[in-house]
């Protein structure tokens, strides 16, 4: 069997070069890329400025994977909802959708880069489950696709305004995908949804970092961070034995100086591990220098962990000592906790009869 190339993943440069091995004039790329991305219609049928024997004849050679959505589950009145879906090999990847109602109603798309995650972090579910495979980026896009489709079944004309990656995986790991996928994400032909708007999330990796620095447009950098101390991050983090902070920070600094974007440390507050007053005079030591804004966010209760969140209050109060400090922090509002949709509680495939 000679595996069909999914559509969804092709750059417009792709799918004219695509168009002209079959026949076609290079410009039908571009027509093909606006059907697939910017009115995202489910199949070739649709098509209908195409002609009928293009059509074909991109069947014979493409395919473009259905939403197939194996679950869903909606939390806080409405403005989380989750998804479990279920990809062409039969792995399944979750996803999740956060809506703001502030103003204009925004809404942020959370997207897995791989199925399961191999870095094995102590507080995260995905990490606990071990790592399946990558990612293609029609899957990635996939994602968004069933996210879209989800809430304008309840606000017709919803669009996604941010995209993270921040669901299962490590997107670094997966680093031309993911890419592939902000291209699209982010081209004005497609998506549209701006570089600025879309954040990587990463657990460390330094020569990733750097190389990301490189890449125009610039995206958007967040680091898992969690620990001022290479002692303390070794026990919740393994990959900071690869790549310790005096390394990372570098990487950040690096970073923050080639783009000019301000690099997101993400910093879970562990009751008794992470959230104590020198905790905080550590962060601040460590991130002295570095054009930086922190966002904490009390851990997510994940089963089988032994480390608990601390209360709003702590935090907040764990803010204000940063902020004493000179750094800017905020404590970030945790989505979708009774349907494990938060940060860190994504597993996909076992989860869902337990929740
Ligand atoms: N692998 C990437 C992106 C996915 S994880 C990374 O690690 O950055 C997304 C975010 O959730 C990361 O900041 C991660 O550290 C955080 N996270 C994982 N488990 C968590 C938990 N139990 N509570 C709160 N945040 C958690
Ligand atoms: Fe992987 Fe990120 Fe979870 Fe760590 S926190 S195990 S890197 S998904």
């Amino acid at each position: 069997m000679t595996t069909r190339i999914d559509l969804r993943g092709l750059l417009p440069e792709e799918l004219a070069q695509l168009a002209v091995e079959l026949g076609e004039g290079a410009y039908r790329g571009q027509q093909l890329f606006q059907w697939l991305h910017r009115r995202r219609v489910a199949g070739l049928e649709a098509m209908t400025d195409l002609p009928r024997v293009f059509r074909s004849r991109l069947a014979g050679q493409a395919v473009l994977p259905p939403v197939e959505v194996k679950n869903r589950l909606v939390a806080d009145t409405g403005l989380t909802r989750k998804l479990l879906l279920r990809l062409a090999d039969g792995e399944l990847v979750e996803c999740v959708l956060m809506s703001y109602k502030d103003g204009r109603r925004r809404h942020t798309a959370c997207l897995s880069s791989q199925v399961g995650c191999a870095m094995g972090c102590a507080f995260c579910a995905t990490g606990q489950g071990g790592f399946r495979r990558n990612l293609t980026p029609g899957e990635i896009i996939l994602q968004a696709l069933a996210l879209v489709q989800d809430v304008q079944q309840e606000e017709p004309g919803a669009r996604l305004s941010n995209i993270v990656f921040m669901g299962m995986g490590e997107p670094l790991l997966n680093y031309r995908a993911v890419l592939k996928a902000v291209r699209i994400f982010a081209h004005p032909e497609g998506w549209g949804i701006s570089h600025r708007r879309i954040t990587i999330s990463t657990c460390g990796l330094v020569p990733q970092i750097r190389r990301l620095a490189g890449e125009r447009p610039a995206l958007e950098l967040a680091v898992s961070l969690h620990a001022a101390t290479n002692e303390l991050r070794e026990r919740l983090m393994p990959i900071n034995r690869r790549y310790p902070l005096e390394e990372l920070i570098p990487a950040c600094r690096y970073y923050s100086r080639l783009t000019g974007r301000r690099v997101t440390f993400e910093y879970a507050l562990i009751a008794g591990v992470n959230d104590r007053r020198d905790d905080a005079r550590r962060l601040a030591g460590l991130l002295r220098g570095v054009l930086a804004f922190i966002n904490l966010i009390p851990l997510n209760p994940v089963p089988g962990s032994p480390y608990k969140g601390v209360s709003q209050r702590k935090a907040e109060l764990f803010a204000s000592w940063l902020q004493e400090a000179g750094l800017a922090a905020a404590v970030r509002e945790s989505r979708g906790r009774d349907i494990a949709a938060a940060c860190g509680q994504l597993r996909s495939s076992t989860g869902w009869e337990v929740y």
